[in-house]
């Protein structure tokens, strides 16, 4: 067993993290303030090749794969979640589904662009009525010659407003609402197609400069040859590539907590009370020593999702770990960090109330911690002994 990262993936660790720290993390609390998207650097980061880390090199990325996607998030994410978010939808939503499933004619029209960052992506899944329940799709796509005619709207969708190729599920059985997750197919939609508009902007708790809008499909035509895998298999496609997403959304807790952990360090060490500085007292060092337990074991879990899927393994069950285990940690991380500020942490002058803040969203999105609990528990009540 090795816990070394290779040297390619320990030198993209250390770009990433001077990336982040020299374009990221100066203009982050701005960016939350003013709830805006930063478009101009999440392009940086494709230049740098932080969107191509999980396509194939001969479509233009690196192919370095899942561990080093979950470094990027992970890394990216220690500055700003919301960019972290970004980059993690992009490259285990949207790019990982199309080299998967994708025929040569989507991989070579779709992929070299995303690989750069030239465009984004985003999966849309959701719906008013189709949250932890994602199977019960009421966006219809109806055979019409050689096109799908797309009607509903999707809602809370990761870059919205910026994404230029959408991933869309809807629902081709018509006849037999019973099918349910047996009737949907997954369409590449281009942002450009007549009929798909951003809906509302949502006004939200945390990770404010990522965009989350509505995906209102009108009459949308989309070219038969724009399904992705086959026409009735798309929930198959959705839920696999949920397993990537839990592996991004882990390694962004595992990065928010990290974040934790620095500022609380430093502010304990700076912060004086009693004629000392805070970190001398036991409580204190308690409450650090246990997040920096909780971060590196965290840690552990998603590399070995990541570890496990970069394989071609199994990875429901250890991709639900992972996330249940990273996003309840990081919000624990969240209160011990604001606990150490004092009032200081409870105040925009610091960081570690819009940590508290981004840290909530990873207990709810790409499965809730409810369900993350129900696909561990299934796991291990279904399997033969
Ligand atoms: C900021 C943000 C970004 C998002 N980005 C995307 C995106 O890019 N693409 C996309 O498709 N979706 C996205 N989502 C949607 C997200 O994945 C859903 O919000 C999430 O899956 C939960 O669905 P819901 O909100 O409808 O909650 P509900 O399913 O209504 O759940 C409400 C509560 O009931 C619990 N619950 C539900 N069912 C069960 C059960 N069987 N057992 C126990 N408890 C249960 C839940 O855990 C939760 O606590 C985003 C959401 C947000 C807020």
């Amino acid at each position: 067993m090795d816990f070394d990262l290779t040297e390619d993936l320990e030198l993209l660790a250390q770009t990433t993290r001077s990336f982040a720290a020299e374009r990221v993390a100066p203009h982050a609390e701005e960016w939350d303030r003013e709830h805006r998207f930063p478009l101009d650097v999440v392009k940086e980061a494709g230049e740098l090749g932080l969107l191509g880390a999980l396509i194939p090199e001969e479509y233009g990325g690196s192919g370095l794969g899942n561990l080093a996607g979950s470094i990027i998030t992970e890394e990216l994410s220690r500055a700003c979640a919301s960019v972290g978010v970004t980059v993690s939808v992009h490259n285990s939503l949207v790019a990982t589904p199309l080299r998967k499933f994708g025929t040569d004619a989507q991989k070579e029209k779709y992929l070299p662009r995303m690989a750069t960052g030239e465009w984004l992506g985003a999966y849309a899944l959701t719906e008013a009525n189709a949250g932890s329940d994602a199977a019960n799709q009421a966006t219809k796509a109806v055979a019409d010659g050689d096109h799908f005619v797309l009607n509903g709207t999707k809602l809370w969708i990761t870059t919205g407003a910026y994404a230029d190729l959408f991933i869309v599920f809807a629902r081709t059985s018509l006849d037999d609402p019973k099918k349910k997750a047996r009737g949907i197919t997954a369409f590449l939609v281009e942002k450009s197609t007549p009929g798909l508009k951003v809906g509302k902007k949502e006004e939200k708790l945390g990770i404010r400069a990522s965009s989350t809008t509505e995906i209102v499909l009108e009459d949308c035509r989309v070219p038969a040859a724009n399904v992705l895998g086959e026409v009735g298999k798309g929930f198959r496609i959705a839920m696999d590539t949920l397993d990537g997403g839990r592996i991004g959304i882990g390694s962004q807790a595992v990065g928010i907590a990290q974040a934790c952990l620095d500022s609380s360090l430093k502010y304990a060490q700076e912060r004086q009370q009693f004629g000392r500085p805070i970190a001398a007292f036991q409580a204190i060092q308690w409450k650090l020593a246990e997040m920096a337990t909780d971060i590196e074991a965290a840690r552990l879990l998603v590399r070995k999702a990541a570890w496990l899927r970069d394989r071609g393994r199994p990875c429901s069950l250890a991709a639900s770990m992972a996330k249940l285990s990273a996003s309840t940690m990081a919000n624990r991380a969240a209160e011990e960090a604001v606990q150490i500020h004092g009032g200081a942490g409870y105040t925009t002058d610091f960081p570690v109330e819009r940590y508290m803040r981004d840290a909530r969203i990873t207990e709810i999105y790409e499965g809730t911690t409810e369900i993350q609990h129900l696909v561990i528990a299934r796991q291990m009540l279904n399997a033969k002994s």
